[in-house]
């Protein structure tokens, strides 16, 4: 670990980095205390520094701050929806899907999907599912798609869906750019 005297920081109140023994002397932080304090400040002094995450899709998903300035950052939620109430739930189910995608990529298991984490993530979403209905297959990762986990979620949950020709060629396409051309159809 990599400490740095805090007045090289110029931080006013550096966080502790106490040695539990109580022992006086001068405070210590690390580089990436350092990195956070001074992009908090940059921040709170020129607002953040924002970039557009896109999904696998190319949509805009997500805002964050380039600075570590450790802001969780924004959803990007559809303006002309009706009930952003509604939207919040869409949004939320739509990271469960993005972090199904990756728990899917992670899983050791042989199917996959059968691992704790895709299993615990899948029942959350039937759970969201059950109470808004299902989302488009344009909204989720077109690993999801491709692999026809979205099929299978949301037919547990009980929404029937259909996974139109053409999104399911952009889905495959989407993801053979992403992986350079790696992804292999079934
Ligand atoms: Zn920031």
């Amino acid at each position: 670990m990599t400490v740095i005297p805090a007045d090289i920081g110029h931080a006013s109140e550096p966080p502790h980095q106490g040695d539990g023994g109580g022992r006086p002397g001068p405070k210590l932080f690390t580089l990436d205390q350092a990195r956070q304090e001074l992009a908090q400040r940059e921040c709170a002094e020129f607002g953040h520094d924002v970039t557009v995450m896109l999904d696998g899709w190319g949509q805009p998903s997500r805002l964050v701050c380039d600075r570590p300035c450790g802001h969780p950052g924004w959803v990007v939620l559809d303006a002309s929806a009706p009930d952003l109430h509604l939207e919040l739930l869409r949004a939320a189910m739509l990271d469960l899907w993005a972090d199904l995608a990756v728990a899917y990529l992670a899983s050791e298991t042989r199917p996959r999907e059968s691992s704790v984490a895709c299993h615990g993530l899948m029942t959350r979403i039937q759970d969201v599912a059950r109470h808004i209905g299902p989302v488009e297959p344009e909204k989720v990762p077109p690993l999801v798609v491709t692999t026809g986990l979205y099929e299978l979620v949301h037919a547990a949950a009980g929404c029937e869906v259909q996974v139109p020709p053409q999104v399911m060629e952009a889905a495959w396409s989407a993801l053979e750019q992403s992986t350079g051309g790696k992804a292999a159809r079934a």
